[in-house]
């Protein structure tokens, strides 16, 4: 980190400064010209409140050097993390699919579309039971009856599940689930966050709607630091000023997570677009640019779903999509 002096600043006022920043540990390096003096602090900066610094009255601007997420960082960590559930690997060139509807409705739904997505090739299913809705009218998913359902579809397929949780005191529900999904809109509950921080099981992290990459990996830092390295980042789309899709698809997030970062990175196209038409090109464009999986919403009757009918493929479309995913993956090898 980087901290400019204002012109003025005196020998004394100086010192002052660099005595309270080596008091959190950080060793600094003055260098004085002759219009302003930059001191370079050295050392763990991801303590530093840079908001008082750059309040100060001598202080003329601070810039971080260094990304303040350590954990996640590729520059600590250069090897691609590779998540494993059962059988099932991501990242590190192992890629999945993740499908299945966006709300757990019956018995009769899940296990028909699990199996409809595990016969197309489908590693993991997912499936709603506590549904974060913007209406409190709407259908709100079947809770713990709903795990229930989805432990029962995986019984019978074999397929590893993924499911969000909303509430810290929902957890002892999520025991027999194989990854715990934290949504987009509580992707900064940070209390959340470091809950699941002490659990041994994979999350995965969906962006949220208007959060940048920064905070993204910020947020993955809450799980990791609390001693939980598995986490999975999800690009599932963010707000823009465009209307016509729900979301914006920001495709080149894998990029520059995959830089940043050596989490694997997932996309989900479906929340991306919200028209099951434009699905399948968006998934083969994530796929093309090097994403670790895709999440998928499929649905045996998407025109009675309680919840994301438009976007949610039917089987036969998913089946479809699964053969363009893997010549796609063989073109990319
Ligand atoms: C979901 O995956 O079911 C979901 C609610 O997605 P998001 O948090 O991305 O809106
Ligand atoms: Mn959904």
């Amino acid at each position: 980190m980087i901290a400019v002096l204002k012109h003025g600043t005196t020998p004394d006022q100086t010192q002052h400064l660099v005595s309270w920043l080596k008091t959190m540990n950080l060793d600094v390096h003055i260098s004085e010209g002759q219009e302003i003096t930059v001191l370079g602090l050295i050392g763990d900066t991801s303590r530093v409140d840079m908001d008082l610094l750059k309040s100060l009255e001598i202080v003329e601007t601070v810039k971080r050097v260094s990304e303040p997420f350590k954990q996640a960082n590729r520059k600590f960590h250069p090897n691609d993390t590779i998540i494993e559930v059962g059988d099932v690997r991501i990242g590190g060139g192992y890629f999945a699919v993740i499908a299945g509807p966006c709300s757990v409705e019956s018995e009769e739904q899940i296990i028909e579309v699990a199996t409809a997505v595990k016969a197309s090739g489908a590693h993991i299913l997912r499936g709603g039971a506590f549904k974060p809705r913007t209406s409190p009218y709407a259908f709100q998913g079947m809770k713990g009856e709903g795990i229930k359902l989805l432990l029962e579809a995986k019984k019978s397929t074999g397929l590893p599940i993924i499911t969000e949780i909303m509430n810290i005191r929902d957890l002892p529900l999520f025991e027999d689930v194989d990854i715990i999904q934290v949504g987009a809109r509580n992707m900064q509950n940070f209390d959340l966050l470091k809950e699941l921080g002490k659990i041994k099981k994979p999350v995965l992290l969906k962006r949220g709607l208007a959060n940048t990459l920064q905070e993204l990996l910020m947020s993955a830092e809450y799980i990791m630091s609390e001693g939980n390295e598995q986490v999975i980042l999800c690009e599932r789309g963010i707000r823009t000023f465009e209307t016509y899709t729900r979301n914006t698809l920001d495709v080149s997030a894998v990029c520059a997570l995959h830089e940043l970062s050596h989490l694997p990175v997932v996309v989900d196209p479906s929340h991306a677009t919200g028209k099951a038409k434009m699905v399948p090109s968006m998934a083969v464009a994530a796929t093309a640019a090097g994403a670790d999986g895709i999440m998928v919403e499929v649905h045996n009757n998407p025109a009675c779903a309680l919840c994301d009918g438009a976007q949610s493929l039917t089987p036969a479309q998913f089946d479809e999509l699964n053969l363009r995913i893997q010549k796609v993956r063989e073109a990319i090898a």
